[in-house]
């Protein structure tokens, strides 16, 4: 079959001519449905090859993944062929650590690096993908597994964020979610369903705002210098219980610390490369600071249980998978209205 790979640390990506994969003990081989572009594939692209130890390139690119399960190895017990399903991508999570027993493999204590599929791993961005545990696979029942591929990592790290956030968003609240990109047009859906507060996004583009407001959001405002007094004056001067952070770089990060409100909360999911200080006496008494990266499987199983209930809409960009470079070259150039979604021909065809 033919595999988008990083051949080789900093190069460009190829398509490139791999065995399709079979199931070992254990193991499950997805057809893959849509397996999503997300910022953190430049990352993995831009990394050198001395960063990947024993998980260096070559291997095959994307992290969101669903699709239906085509081969099922020894021992795997609860699936058929066929079945539809998203792929946590917690793969180097241990399983048994207090973390991936509470259903969050995504901070398994033994993990030594960030590793998923298409992050060391063989991932999707191709017609098969082999899945190394059945622990792995979240069935998604009638749910379209295009649809259920950008949920497991930019529906899923968002949701994670904000349902962590709960016990500081009360109803009636402000929430801010700054960069309204595919993962913000999750966190406004999300934060609509899960709080009773009111939701302002910050962007720089107006037609990005139009959408936040189509998705939700009460307040859509102009990112800029006055954007943190704004915030400070829609809420009578109190701030925000909670900020999520989408972009993650100085500037960012800076008004989102700065709008916080007393015991307010800022979440930071985009890996912008941003940072701040953390001051004592500057911040607001009991402000918290978190990162936050992708999430576990019990809150994939909630996140795509409320994608099926019609809870969570997405805004795809969908690209055959001949068509990759086309869309990592649109996603660079922000031509996207959503989430890319790359769509393997064969799949296609399945589908239909
Ligand atoms: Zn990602
Ligand atoms: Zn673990």
């Amino acid at each position: 079959m033919l595999a988008y790979r990083l051949l080789k640390g900093q190069t460009q990506p190829e398509f490139q001519e791999v065995p399709e994969p079979h199931a070992g003990p254990g193991q499950v081989v997805v057809r893959v449905a849509g397996s999503g572009l997300c910022h953190t594939d430049f990352t993995v692209i831009g990394r050198e090859q001395s960063y990947w130890h024993n998980d260096a390139p070559p291997f095959t690119l994307g992290h969101e993944i669903a699709g239906w399960v085509e081969e099922l190895g020894s021992g795997v017990k609860g699936f058929q062929r066929g079945d539809a399903v998203a792929v946590n991508p917690s793969w180097a999570s241990c399983g048994r650590c207090h973390m991936c027993r509470s259903g969050e493999e995504n901070f398994c204590l033994y993990q030594t690096a960030i590793r998923a599929p298409g992050v060391g791993y063989d991932g999707g961005h191709a017609p098969y993908v082999l899945v190394p545990a059945a622990r792995f696979l979240v069935p998604i029942g009638d749910l379209n597994p295009v649809d259920a591929a950008p949920l497991t990592d930019a529906g899923l790290t968002t949701y994670t964020a904000i349902k962590s956030a709960l016990p500081v968003i009360y109803p009636g609240s402000t929430t801010v979610v700054i960069g309204v990109g595919g993962l913000g047009l999750y966190a406004i859906q999300f934060l609509r369903q899960l709080t009773g507060a009111r939701v302002v996004a910050v962007d720089s583009s107006e037609a990005r705002l139009k959408l936040a407001r189509e998705y939700g959001a009460d307040n859509a405002l102009q990112s800029g210098p006055n954007v943190a007094d704004e915030i400070r004056e829609i809420t009578s001067g109190i701030g925000a219980a909670f900020v999520l952070d989408c972009v993650g770089v100085n500037e960012t990060l800076a008004t989102g610390v700065s709008v916080l409100s007393w015991r307010g909360r800022l979440a930071m999911v985009g890996a912008g490369g941003g940072s701040i200080p953390f001051d004592f006496f500057k911040e607001a008494p009991g402000a918290q600071l978190v990162t936050s990266l992708n999430g576990g499987g019990v809150a994939l199983k909630e996140v795509v249980d409320m994608a099926a209930l019609g809870r969570i809409k997405n805004l795809l960009d969908r690209y055959p998978l001949s068509s990759v470079k086309q869309a990592y070259e649109d996603f660079k150039q922000g031509h996207l209205a959503g989430r890319a979604v790359l769509i393997p021909e064969a799949s296609a065809a399945h589908a239909a």
